[in-house]
C-alpha cells in the first residue's frame, strides 16, 4: 500500500468510527452545496429567488397565491420548530412555513396525535419556504402554505436532538417487494391517524406511497375517508397533507375536490406494479451523451403578483 493510500484507508476507517451525529452532518451540508450549486447554476430561476429568502413577505392579509405547483405565498407564519407534541425536521431546510391556516391546522393536528395514535408526537418535515414559490431541491408542489409533508415516524419519548433532526435517517414502510407496507414498521396507529387527517373537512388531499395505499385499502368498515388518500410515487417516509384553498381567497387556485371513489381497484394496482417495474427493472440509460436538463422554472410561470412578494420587505 502506497503512503497516500493508507492514509485514505484510515481516513475511511476513521470516518466510519464518528458518531452518527458528527458523520451525518454531511447531510445537511450536502444539501447546502446542491441548493448552492442549482443557485450557481440558474440564478434567475424562480427557485432560486424564492430559496435564497429567509423571511416572509409582510403584508396585511396573508394569501396564498396560484395553485399548489405554481404559485408563492404572502404573510408567511413559520410553525415553532418545537412545541409539546411536535418538532420539525431538518431545520437547516427554512421549511417550515405555511399560511396561518396550516400553521394552526398542523399544531391542532399534533395536540390530538397522543390520542389519535399513542404517539409521544408528529415529527413535521417540510411545508413551504418563507414565501413560497419553488424550491432548490426535491417537491414540485408545497408553494403555496398549505402543504405539509408528515413523517410516518413517530416523535420519539423526549425528542429527537437537533442534530438528529437534521441526519437521523426516515424509515421506509414499504415492504422490500414495494408491493404492500413492511409490517415490522406500519401499525394501527398509521392508520388511525390518517383516517383523522382524511376526516378533516380542511384537508383536500393526503399523497401517500402506492405500498401504503393498498394497506389501506384492506381496512374493513366505511371507506369513503380513502378518496381522499391518493397514491403517488416517494411517501414511503412520509405523508403529505393538501389543505384546500381557504374560503373566499380568490388568489388561490384550488384542486377540484376528489372523485375517484375509495381509489381501490385497478387504478391502484396499476401504480402498484409501474412503480413495482421502475424499481426493479428501470429503464437502461441510452447510450450517447446526456440530454442537457430543461432548465427550471423562470418568474414568469408563476402569477405577476409573486414578483410583489419577492420584491415585499
Ligand atoms: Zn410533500
Amino acid at each position: 500500500m502506497t503512503y497516500p493510500a493508507r492514509i485514505t484507508a484510515c481516513l475511511a476507517v476513521l470516518a466510519a468510527a464518528l458518531p452518527l451525529a458528527a458523520r451525518a452532518q454531511s447531510t445537511a451540508e450536502q444539501e447546502a452545496k446542491s441548493r448552492a450549486a442549482n443557485i450557481a447554476a440558474w440564478p434567475d430561476a424562480a427557485r432560486s429567488l424564492f430559496g435564497q429568502k429567509t423571511t416572509p413577505a409582510a403584508t396585511s392579509a396573508p394569501r396564498a397565491i396560484g395553485s399548489y405547483a405554481r404559485g408563492c405565498l404572502a404573510g408567511g407564519e413559520a410553525l415553532p420548530t418545537e412545541g409539546p407534541s411536535w418538532q420539525v425536521m431538518r431545520l437547516n431546510r427554512h421549511r417550515n412555513w405555511g399560511h396561518p391556516i396550516l400553521v394552526d391546522y398542523l399544531e391542532k393536528l399534533a395536540r390530538d396525535v397522543p390520542r389519535i395514535t399513542g404517539w409521544n408526537g408528529l415529527l413535521v418535515g417540510d411545508m413551504s419556504q418563507p414565501r413560497g414559490g419553488p424550491m432548490l431541491t426535491g417537491h414540485a408542489s408545497h408553494q403555496i402554505g398549505l402543504d405539509a409533508d408528515v413523517w410516518l415516524t413517530p416523535m420519539p419519548r423526549g425528542g429527537l436532538s437537533r442534530e438528529q433532526r437534521e441526519n437521523v435517517p426516515a424509515v421506509n414502510m414499504a415492504r422490500s417487494d414495494w408491493r404492500d407496507v413492511d409490517p415490522r414498521h406500519w401499525t394501527p396507529s398509521h392508520v388511525r391517524l390518517l383516517r383523522a387527517v382524511s376526516a378533516d373537512p380542511k384537508v383536500e388531499r393526503i399523497f401517500v406511497n402506492p405500498a401504503i395505499k393498498v394497506a389501506l385499502c384492506r381496512e374493513p368498515g366505511d371507506r369513503s375517508w380513502l378518496e381522499k388518500v391518493r397514491p403517488i410515487w416517494g411517501h414511503n417516509y412520509h405523508f403529505h397533507i393538501r389543505l384546500a384553498c381557504p374560503a373566499g381567497m380568490a388568489s388561490c387556485q384550488g384542486q377540484e375536490p376528489p372523485n375517484f371513489g375509495d381509489g381501490c381497484g385497478a387504478e391502484l394496482t396499476g401504480w402498484v406494479e409501474r412503480q413495482h417495474e421502475a424499481i426493479f427493472n428501470p429503464p437502461k440509460p441510452r447510450p450517447g451523451p446526456k440530454p442537457k436538463p430543461k432548465p427550471p422554472m423562470g418568474l414568469d410561470a408563476l402569477p405577476p403578483e409573486c414578483r410583489q412578494v419577492l420584491a415585499a420587505p
